[in-house]
């Protein structure tokens, strides 16, 4: 599958590649997240967001891509507005 490599937002990378997680140890940093057997569970990205529970691995792409977009429409720099 060909993956656009323009959709990668730096920071946020889906963990592996959209693997179900559930709740490890909330109280410590380390391991908030774990990785579950089966399909059903949470999408976790590197920056920290956490999907709700989906059943497939496709589910928890979309939900990254999603959240991708909204971290972009964050980043996106306005041009023009510093000139002198
Ligand atoms: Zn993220």
């Amino acid at each position: 599958m060909a993956d656009r490599q323009s959709a990668r937002v730096p920071g946020h990378g889906l963990q592996a590649e959209g693997k179900a997680f559930a709740p490890g140890n909330l109280a410590e940093e380390q391991a908030p997240w774990i990785r579950v057997r089966g399909h059903i569970g949470r999408g976790v990205c590197a920056c920290g967001a956490v999907s709700d529970v989906e059943w497939t691995d496709a589910a928890r792409k979309r939900w990254h891509r999603a959240h991708k977009d909204e971290e972009r429409r964050e980043v996106i720099p306005v041009e023009g507005s510093e000139d002198a």
